[in-house]
């Protein structure tokens, strides 16, 4: 964890923090002595993470697709914790296979969630983060910045984050500082949710010998949050150390 000092009492936001680089993400900030708002989907998970972090962290059942349940949680931070400081996009969906019709459905939802969830995700809590300088970090991927057979629209929501961020980063500076992370292979439950089967136990196999842990990925999430304010760290790909592309 970084030493910085200076967090306590700031908020972090963090949208998928019931599982991977998410959880990571907020036990890290809170090791930091950041008050954590967890965002997802499975109300168990958070509860129990937030149970587990202690110290004023809060579980907001949310789907990021949904924008009055969005709304609804940026009223909890504002009243429960005064406001939020820092916004981790990182809810996501990867569900990759040959481009066809079958995959509609697919295609539909990893736009939703992982390109316009993350832009009404920050629409909605934008006031609070330049209410007294703040941080976005967007969760994307290598597949930001490369594609392949199979992974178009992953692709194409990844790019779109990607592209959109540069935008904001430019619009938003200096009061909000905009981070980009783009990782590689990590050792989480991404790919368990993919509908073609095939695709499924193909990428499965490159995940089950994953070495780069969510805890790495959350450690330097902790690190960009923790410079001084007149540094902005904009952009970090990083891969496991054996992995082409
Ligand atoms: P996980 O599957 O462990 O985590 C995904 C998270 O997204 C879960 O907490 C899930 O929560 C949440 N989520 C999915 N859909 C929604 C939704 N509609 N609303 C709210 N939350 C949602 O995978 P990772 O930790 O690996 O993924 C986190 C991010 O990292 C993603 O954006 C992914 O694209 C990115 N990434 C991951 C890489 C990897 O190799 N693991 C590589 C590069 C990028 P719930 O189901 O409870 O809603």
């Amino acid at each position: 964890m970084s030493e910085n000092t200076g967090n306590q009492g700031r908020v972090a936001v963090i949208t998928g923090a019931s599982s991977g680089i998410g959880a990571a993400t907020a036990r890290a900030l809170a090791a930091d002595g950041y008050r954590v708002a967890l965002l997802a989907r499975r109300a168990d998970r958070i509860d129990a993470l937030a149970a587990e972090i202690g110290g004023g962290a809060i579980a907001i059942p949310a789907d990021v697709t949904d924008r009055d349940a969005l709304v609804a949680a940026a009223a909890r931070v504002r009243e429960e914790l005064g406001g939020a400081d820092v916004l981790v996009n990182n809810a996501g969906v990867m569900l990759l296979g040959p481009f066809s019709s079958d995959r509609r459905d697919d295609y539909r939802a990893m736009v939703e969630v992982n390109l316009l969830g993350a832009i009404t995700t920050t629409e909605v809590f934008l006031d609070q983060l330049k209410d007294g300088g703040g941080d976005l970090i967007n969760i994307s991927s290598v597949a930001g910045r490369t594609a392949r057979a199979s992974n178009g629209v992953y692709a194409a929501t990844k790019w779109g984050v990607n592209g959109w961020s540069e935008s904001l980063r430019q619009e938003l500076l200096p009061d909000v500082r905009v981070t980009l992370i783009e990782p590689g292979v990590v050792d989480t439950d991404l790919p368990s949710h993919i509908t073609d089967e095939a695709t499924r136990a193909a990428v499965q196999k490159g995940y089950d010998v994953a070495t780069v842990q969510p805890e790495e990925i959350a450690e330097v999430v902790a690190f960009v949050l923790a410079r001084p304010r007149h540094l902005a760290i904009n952009e970090i790909l990083l891969r496991p150390a054996d992995q082409l592309g």
